[in-house]
């Protein structure tokens, strides 16, 4: 029998964690099946631009692993048993149970509304496909004459609501966020993005924690009330309940601990990358969840599996966490330099330039899902018991 290897997620980590092990894994020893609750892989970080009206190219799975070898099974994954080394799927014909030798979870992260009241029932969000779709529908609804409130100071809530601004200058667009507005930027940074908020018309509202949503708007903790047609979500991710109640190690939050080799401290045969997985970078924090280190984590993770069951040498993969590329609006931009004590440096990217730079990230995120092996020749290798001789390197 062949050694089963399941990947569940097909994102930026498990679609090319997928591709990657099939090009160097021998097909006559292992047999590799990517669950994923979607067809296409979803360029997740343009979102934000799906929901405020542009249409994105669709990249059907099935045509990505084709002549593969990789199983495709669309299902939305409910239940991990890592006792048992199972997998519990659903999809229209029902409810599954898939057994695995080797599992590489990466089933990314979604929306984290941190126990605010009303977030479920009324917030709109741009984490997933769906959702995004949900936004962009009550976006049209609007039309030209209504207000949008975006909740967050980071990344998604600065895309978003630079990019729904632009691309619906009609809207008047607020942001509410508790902290400081780009707050952790070098000041030219920041200067820039407040410059941009401006000249897009967005009210911001620093210092403003919103407490609940309603149907028909928010309520902030000093009692401020924001009417607003659409509340958009964007203040944090969390990741899936399936780890946490699956057996595996996981921090409070849900995501895998995993050592660093991403192998589950607490069941080596499984292994996380993306932001599923919680691994402390070069700069000795937690890597954040990003696209970024979702490459670096699945490098590791395809490394390590493929040294484990094959017994070649593990590379070490850089943890690092280098900067941000945040988009405003399709034609400006910040891509913010970070150092190794994850402060902003003072050196960054502005303007045009910039969103060139976010041009290519984007662009090359999909290629590097594509190309998982950037088009270099590859040798498929042997399954070896060598395997096991990894247990004791597992870091407790
Ligand atoms: C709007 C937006 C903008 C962003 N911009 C940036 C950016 O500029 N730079 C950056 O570094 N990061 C950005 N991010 C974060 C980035 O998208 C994530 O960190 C990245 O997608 C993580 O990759 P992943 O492979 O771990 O998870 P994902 O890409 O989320 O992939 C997870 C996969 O698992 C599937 N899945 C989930 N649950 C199930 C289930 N139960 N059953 C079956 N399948 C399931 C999903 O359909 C998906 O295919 C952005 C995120 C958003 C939402």
């Amino acid at each position: 029998m062949r050694h089963r290897i399941t990947v569940l997620g097909a994102g930026y980590a498990g679609a090319s964690a997928a591709g990657y092990l099939a090009r160097h894994l021998h097909p006559d020893d292992f047999e590799i099946t990517v669950v994923n609750a979607e067809p296409d892989f979803v360029e997740r970080i343009r979102l934000h631009q799906l929901a405020a009206g542009q249409d994105l190219p669709r990249h059907g799975l099935a045509e990505m692993f084709a002549g593969t070898g990789i199983r495709l099974r669309l299902a939305r994954v409910t239940a991990v048993d890592a006792e048992r080394r199972t997998v519990t799927v659903t999809d229209d014909g029902g409810t599954d149970r898939i057994e695995y030798d080797t599992l590489l979870y990466t089933l990314g992260s979604t929306v984290g509304d941190h126990g605010v009241p009303g977030v479920h029932e009324h917030a709109f969000h741009v984490a997933g496909r769906p959702a995004a779709l949900r936004l962009r529908r009550r976006l049209d609804e609007l039309g030209e004459d209504g207000t949008v409130l975006v909740v967050g100071g980071n990344l998604t809530a600065i895309e978003a609501a630079t990019e729904i601004a632009e691309s619906r200058p009609g809207l008047r667009v607020t942001l509410a966020t508790s902290d400081e507005l780009g707050g952790w930027l070098s000041p030219k940074s920041r200067r820039h993005l407040l410059r941009a908020f401006d000249r897009f018309g967005i009210a911001v509202h620093q210092h403003t924690t919103i407490e609940r949503v309603e149907e028909t708007g928010a309520v902030a903790a000093d009692g401020t009330a924001f009417a607003s047609g659409a509340t958009v979500w964007a203040a944090g991710f969390a990741v899936h309940p399936v780890a946490a109640a699956s057996g595996l190690d996981v921090e409070d939050d849900g995501r895998v601990i995993v050592d660093r080799m991403m192998r589950s401290v607490s069941h080596p045969e499984v292994y996380a990358a993306g932001d599923s997985a919680y691994i402390i970078g070069e700069n000795g924090r937690p890597l954040p969840m990003s696209c970024a280190s979702a490459g670096f984590t699945r490098m590791q993770a395809t490394a390590a599996i493929i040294g484990d069951l094959t017994g070649h040498r593990i590379s070490k993969t850089s943890l690092a966490y280098l900067g941000n590329c945040i988009s405003l609006g399709g034609k400006d931009a910040i891509f913010q330099l970070v150092g190794g004590d994850a402060r902003s440096k003072s050196w960054s990217l502005r303007g045009r330039p910039a969103a060139h730079a976010k041009a290519a990230v984007l662009r090359g995120s999909v290629w590097a899902v594509r190309y998982p092996t950037y088009g270099l020749p590859t040798r498929r290798h042997r399954l070896t018991t060598a395997r096991y001789r990894m247990a004791e390197a597992v870091a407790h």
